[in-house]
């Protein structure tokens, strides 16, 4: 029996799963925007699930942001609450058992290397457009986390290759930096895109209707952005070589992607054969919280 937990800025969702990953319960919360609202929020998820199915030895949690490898303390979490607190060492004194603690990326990409689109492949990369950009990597149904916790941390890259074009509208972002992955990939960065170059004011789901019905600026933003998505990807490729790349989050839905970025990744890949397939997720929204209960 394995408990996972994924913290939402909003919502928080629990689910039970037995060792083959059949869903045993799932409930989710209201995520409260304090420190004490979310650890007693996480307890009462624990509580319920073990007076109705016994006791489990430990949890995993999925959440944005990661623990820092010197201190121990929440960083870069958009729960900004977390950020600065010791929230493993207090679950687990409040709980009595172990807490593994995961980026929320990095459990999407072990719930679909475990069970779901990466199944059956050693070395998974997996991809999150949605509202940010993240990503993970999984070798051997094992997360890689890295020395500073920060492995497939690839939505704060720069894009590469940036035309004299891309960087006249020089994308800030919110990490400080400018030009990172997540200002052109994410769902808001996509729109972005659009909007500097058409001065409009449209967001990813009003293009993506124009987009249906072929309208010729929104096909050829498609086409753009299946080429930023290749070369972020392509550095992943030439410094990891994937067995398979899992996208996932809102844009993951966007089936033209899939068509495309097979002949947009071979542009920009050092070799001469190209094999790695960029699928679609199987969990949709459930790989959060099904990747943490696989770390627990
Ligand atoms: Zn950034």
């Amino acid at each position: 029996m394995k408990i996972g937990i994924d913290l939402g800025g909003t919502k928080t969702e629990g689910i039970l799963i037995d060792d083959s990953g059949k869903e045993l319960s799932r409930t989710r919360i209201k995520t409260e925007k304090n420190y004490d609202g979310t650890i007693k929020g996480i307890i009462s998820i624990v509580k319920k699930f073990e007076n109705d199915f016994g006791n489990s030895k430990s949890v995993g949690i999925g959440m944005p942001g990661a623990v820092s490898t010197d201190s121990a303390l929440v960083k870069n979490a958009n729960s900004i609450w977390l950020n600065g607190k010791p929230f493993k060492t207090d679950l687990e004194k409040e709980l009595n058992k172990n807490i593994n603690l995961e980026n929320d990326a990095n459990c999407f990409t072990l719930s679909e290397a475990v069970d779901g689109a990466g199944k059956g492949h050693a070395v998974v990369f997996g991809v999150i457009i949605g509202t940010g950009t993240g990503g993970g990597i999984s070798i051997n149904q094992k997360v890689l986390t890295g020395k500073n916790n920060i492995a497939g941390e690839w939505g704060h890259i720069s894009l590469p290759n940036r035309s004299d074009d891309e960087k006249k509208f020089v994308k800030q972002c919110y990490c400080e930096k400018s030009g990172c992955m997540e200002t052109y990939v994410s769902g808001p960065g996509f729109a972005s895109c659009f909007n500097l170059k058409h001065k409009t004011n449209y967001d990813s789901h009003a293009i993506l209707e124009e987009f249906r019905s072929n309208d010729q600026r929104a096909i050829e933003a498609l086409d753009i952005y299946v080429d930023h998505l290749a070369r972020g990807l392509s550095l992943v490729c030439n410094i990891l070589d994937p067995d398979i790349i899992v996208l996932g989050g809102g844009m993951s839905n966007i089936s033209y992607i899939y068509e495309h970025i097979d002949t947009s990744l071979k542009k920009y890949i050092f070799s001469d054969t190209f094999n790695t397939k960029v699928v679609k997720n199987i969990h949709g929204d459930s790989g959060g919280v099904r990747g943490a209960a696989w770390l627990s």
